[in-house]
């Protein structure tokens, strides 16, 4: 069975970057890129805010980039995803695709997390045209149009008035009659001019004409059919942190993200380190990921220098 010092499971901003300060720190890493190899952000097109491209940087060629680096000091990159592991003694066991597997000394946990979709045939189509779960990374294409946002909790609240300060109008598309955010956030959303709120409506279609959005159809809960003009549509429902498989050994949140220690990325086992979107319900950015990883790669690398010692 093959013994590695450093396991990395995620290919996203925080598992490269992990693997890239791990084996500059002559770790070895050994990194499992998982479903989605580039992680959530090759779900977008242009990465407008990753500090150093004044210009932009395409999303797949930001995480090619990533992956090169790791593998110039060495890293070994492979395809394939953890479907089982023990965290219960050292060395850790994981089992990459119900078939290979591993012994790890110290592993990090960059497994990121998924936005959540309502699920319609529509929205898939227009992913990436106008469609979007990230109003941070794409709202700055949509200066000067419309655009709705369906949700109604802290991060649609966020998104809306991120966007009102971008847009010319933002339609809230929220399922009840209700917020589910905190009051502060629905008393700025309430006061902002170009914010409207469209109460007990689910969304039925997202319209386009075939390059972009055009508009939603929307069903109120008085059995009203409407549509609404808009260039982008937001989803801001929730986030699911990919954490399911570490759940009986790692301490999680209500919310399923992994607990990591004040200021550091230790979980709740030692030598057991978590990078990345699962453990952030709060900023979920990629620089931000990306310096989580390189945190978990020194925490490792600190872990390993006193276990040796
Ligand atoms: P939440 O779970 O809090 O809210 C999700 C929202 O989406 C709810 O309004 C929910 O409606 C709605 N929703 C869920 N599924 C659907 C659906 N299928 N169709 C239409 N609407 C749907 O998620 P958030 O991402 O907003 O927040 C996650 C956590 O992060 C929360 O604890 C939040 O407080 C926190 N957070 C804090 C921030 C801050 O402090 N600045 C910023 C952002 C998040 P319903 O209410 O009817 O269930």
């Amino acid at each position: 069975m093959e013994r590695v010092k450093c396991l990395i499971l995620g290919g996203g901003p925080a598992g490269f970057t992990a693997a890239i300060y791990a084996s500059r720190a002559n770790l070895s890493p050994v990194l499992y890129e998982g479903i989605q190899p580039g992680g959530q952000l090759t779900t977008t097109t242009i990465v407008e805010n990753f500090p150093g491209f004044p210009d932009g940087v395409d999303a797949n060629t930001l995480m090619d980039a990533m992956r090169e680096q790791a593998k110039r000091f060495g890293a070994s990159v492979r395809q394939g995803t953890a479907t089982a592991v023990d965290l219960g003694k050292r060395p850790f066991k994981v089992v990459i695709d119900g078939e290979t597997e591993l012994e790890a000394d110290s592993l990090i946990i960059a497994t990121g997390a998924q936005a959540r979709y309502l699920g319609l045939p529509s929205e898939e189509k227009y992913k990436g045209s106008g469609v979007s779960a990230c109003a941070t990374c794409d709202g700055f294409f949509f200066r000067k149009k419309t655009v709705a946002v369906v949700g109604g909790g802290d991060t649609a609240c966020e998104e809306a008035l991120y966007l009102a300060g971008l847009a010319k109008k933002v339609y809230m598309i929220v399922r009840r009659d209700v917020f589910r955010a905190s009051r502060i956030m629905q008393e700025k959303v309430l006061a902002a001019d170009n914010i409207e709120v469209l109460w007990n409506c689910n969304t039925q279609e997202v319209l386009g004409d075939g390059f972009g959005v055009t508009g939603a159809r929307l069903l109120r809960k008085d059995g009203t059919v409407f549509d609404i003009a808009i260039d982008g549509f937001f989803l801001a429902i929730g986030h699911t942190p990919s954490s399911a498989l570490f759940a009986p050994w790692l301490t999680l949140d209500a919310a399923g993200y992994i607990v990591t220690e004040g200021k550091t990325s230790c979980t709740s086992v030692p030598g057991v380190f978590a990078a990345g979107d699962v453990q952030d319900p709060r900023y979920r950015q990629a620089v931000t990921a990306a310096a989580s990883g390189c945190m978990a790669a020194r925490d490792a690398e600190k872990f390993l220098i006193e276990q040796n010692s």
